[in-house]
């Protein structure tokens, strides 16, 4: 493949081609230094296209319905002419090679749709090597038109709090479970959730799910909401029959039309732009302390003296500090 310029990667995103703009994430996903520039400055360039989506996390534990759901509602909404994108941050990704998000048999109809876009999980390490590869690329997507981002996620608690920070609007999944209904309020997701959806109330589950939906409605009464001025609700639904799909949409609808009226949106934004600039700042100077020359020279002989009990870990860290501020890199 040709080595494309910036512009030959801003024009083909601004023109919807979907093979540039798969090619423009892969750039923007790749690990390697010199495309990080070059992804950065088509960022830039795009930059002033992007913000016209409705951008929406949804979590649940795995088998809870997520790929049926995003396809079930991605096909409506291809339907009623909107364009999705389909993003993933499943921090599994890059340590079991299977991983729990990435398998290609899933969304295979919503894969099909030419109004719709579907792209696994990034890998790369960390988490916060996968949250930035995803934040860019929801950028891109934006860029090329898409105007509905669903970014998918699977619990491991953190990985919820980190896509809750890069979308406007955070949908938690649950299924009618065997007893203990409130399992999400453990995991403290609930809290960061604008709306619930109790998934699979179809069949004999019907009646078990509404049960559900009272409890946690009950629940959500007592919580502070996610967003100020939103009153996060628990609805059922199907996402296999479909029923309940609609009414979700419609929440999302509502929540985007009042919190933007609001300014709640646009404050949200900014600030999780300003929060990324900061987590950016953090990774990357840790990342130039841990590989400068000087700091890995003498990061042996502290560890060891902190160990060994003759170093407090503060006076060695400080130490390890003053060689990284005072020595040039070779
Ligand atoms: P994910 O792991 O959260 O993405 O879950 P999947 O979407 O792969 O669904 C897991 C299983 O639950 C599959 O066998 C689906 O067919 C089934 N499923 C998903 N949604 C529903 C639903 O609304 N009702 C019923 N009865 N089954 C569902």
């Amino acid at each position: 493949m040709k080595n494309l310029s910036s512009d030959d990667y801003v024009q083909g995103v601004l023109a919807g081609d979907r093979v540039l703009l798969a090619r423009t994430i892969t750039l923007v996903e790749s690990n390697a230094r010199r495309h990080f520039e070059l992804a950065q400055q088509v960022l830039t360039q795009l930059l002033p296209h992007t913000g016209g989506s409705i951008r929406v996390g949804i979590t649940g534990v795995p088998g809870a319905g997520k790929s049926t759901f995003i396809e079930t509602l991605g096909l409506k909404l291809t339907q009623l002419g909107h364009r999705i994108a389909v993003l993933a941050v499943d921090p599994t990704s890059s340590i079991s090679r299977g991983s729990i998000l990435g398998d290609k048999t899933r969304m295979e109809m919503l894969t099909r749709e030419k109004n719709a876009f579907v792209r696994p999980s990034p890998t790369g390490g960390m988490l916060g090597g996968v949250a930035r590869k995803t934040r860019e690329s929801m950028l891109v997507c934006e860029a090329a038109g898409y105007d509905v981002i669903l970014v998918e996620t699977v619990g491991t608690g953190q990985s919820e709090i980190t896509v809750r920070s890069m979308v406007d609007f955070f949908l938690l999944l649950l299924v009618p479970g065997a007893g203990d209904e409130l399992q999400g309020i453990k995991k403290g997701v609930v809290e960061i959730a604008d709306a619930i959806l109790i998934n699979k109330a179809d069949g004999e589950n019907k009646v078990r799910a509404k049960a559900a939906r009272t409890e946690y409605n009950r629940a959500l009464h007592y919580l502070t909401p996610a967003t100020e001025g939103w009153r996060p609700r628990a609805y059922t639904g199907s996402a296999l029959d479909g029923t309940g799909i609609d009414k979700i949409w419609s929440v999302i609808e509502t929540f985007q039309e009042k919190m933007t009226e609001a300014g709640t949106l646009q404050a949200r934004r900014e600030a999780q732009m300003q929060a990324w600039l900061h987590t950016v700042i953090v990774e990357q100077l840790k990342q130039n302390f841990y590989d400068h020359s000087a700091v890995q020279a003498a990061l042996p002989g502290l560890e060891t003296a902190v160990r060994q009990g003759t170093l407090p870990p503060t006076a060695a860290a400080l130490q390890l500090l003053q060689i990284y501020k005072t020595t040039p890199e070779k």
